[in-house]
């Protein structure tokens, strides 16, 4: 048989599973709890509390598309990685989206000085990635979501970042759709743990100085989140406008 015509074949078929979700609660995972909160941005914020704003205007805007939003770690305190999935389908979650922001490895991070405060950034590296895994059991599912978000993103103008395929050590992570920024990541505990189809979203570099800035304000969140319901429409979980 056709490779290509069995990858098609197999992609219809996820679509038609995933329109079967349009009406089924999303969860929205607000990456990371305040005892360990993340990364630290270029200007001294941490990234659970960037998670938690994006978080909570993309489930206002799913909301608005119809879709019940059930809010995963809103308050801080969940620990527990594996908790995070239970609890998104223990409330009926068809779909599983954590949202976090990126930073870079130690070794590119600068020191510098902001109102005081000794911090550290990286200029270099900006833009969203997606991860997925594939020891998730509705990998199909899972990708096609992902690669309609990264779509969509790029559609608003945002920027694909590249710095998740270069690591100190050699390895690669490996593409899974380079065009739409989605990374293959599979021991990421939220996502393999999940049963349902499930996507990492890194909104944005916060240890980037000017990208901190745009990530703040109000408009940069509400284009994510819109991106990010269009790219949910495409691929079925949110039902078409
Ligand atoms: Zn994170």
């Amino acid at each position: 048989m056709n490779p290509m015509l069995t990858q098609a074949a197999g992609l219809a078929l996820s679509l038609m599973a995933l329109q079967a979700l349009a009406g089924v609660p999303v969860a929205v995972d607000v990456g990371h709890y305040l005892d360990k909160p993340g990364a630290i941005s270029a200007h001294g914020v941490t990234e659970f509390e960037y998670n938690h704003a994006l978080a909570a205007v993309l489930a206002a805007r799913l909301a608005s598309a119809g879709t019940p939003v059930r809010l995963i770690g809103q308050r801080g305190e969940m620990a527990d990685l594996r908790a995070r999935p239970r609890e998104a389908e223990a409330a009926g979650a068809g779909f599983f989206l954590s949202v976090h922001h990126d930073s870079v490895k130690e070794q590119y991070l600068q020191p510098w000085v902001w109102q005081g405060r000794a911090l550290r950034h990286a200029e270099g590296f900006a833009g969203f990635s997606l991860f997925v895994s594939r020891l998730n059991p509705r990998l199909d599912e899972s990708l096609a979501c992902a690669s309609a978000i990264g779509a969509a993103l790029r559609r608003a103008g945002l920027p694909v970042a590249t710095h998740h395929g270069v690591s100190s050590e050699g390895v690669a992570r490996p593409w899974a759709d380079e065009a739409n920024g989605v990374y293959f990541y599979d021991n990421l505990v939220v996502l393999k743990t999940a049963t349902v189809p499930a996507v990492l979203l890194e909104a944005g570099v916060i240890i980037n100085r000017d990208e901190e800035r745009a990530l703040a304000t109000p408009e940069r969140r509400a284009l994510t989140a819109e991106a990010v319901v269009d790219g949910l429409q495409h691929c079925g979980v949110v039902a078409a406008p």
